[in-house]
């Protein structure tokens, strides 16, 4: 099943949406109601920059239901341009070409399909950074 490009490459629809402390201005992806830091439930809704780098990654072989067709796949401890550390799969990549420092841009995809009734989740993936790309 292919997926519609504007799924893939829109500009326009892709957005990382994090959640910022007012108290102690830590972020977080995904979102949180309270900080995990100091307790605070004071948080709003900030973009978050789209490139970072992997600080560490591992590789899936045995995935959880619904995401057999992707394995194996590189799961990557990302840390954004602005500090903010998140956790999530790498796409577009041979898992045997992942680096630790890599350059990653987050990109909007299908993150997996469940059941029958083929109810799609889509979310956050990060890819290699192209060359000259911004
Ligand atoms: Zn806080």
């Amino acid at each position: 099943m292919s997926v519609p490009i504007y799924w893939r490459e829109s500009k326009y629809r892709y957005k990382l949406i994090g959640s910022e402390c007012m108290k102690c201005h830590k972020r977080f992806y995904p979102p949180k109601r309270v900080c995990p830091v100091c307790g605070s439930r004071e948080l709003k809704d900030v973009k978050l920059p789209d490139k970072g780098h992997v600080v560490t990654y591992t590789i899936i072989r045995v995935p959880p239901k619904g995401y057999e067709e992707y394995a194996p796949y590189p799961i990557a401890l990302i840390e954004l341009e602005d500090g903010t550390r998140l956790i999530a799969q790498l796409t577009d990549v041979d898992p045997k070409d992942v680096k630790i420092g890599m350059v990653v841009k987050a990109t909007f995809r299908k993150l997996s399909e469940i059941g029958r009734d083929g109810i799609i989740q889509y979310g956050v993936k990060f890819r290699p950074l192209i060359e000259n790309e911004s």
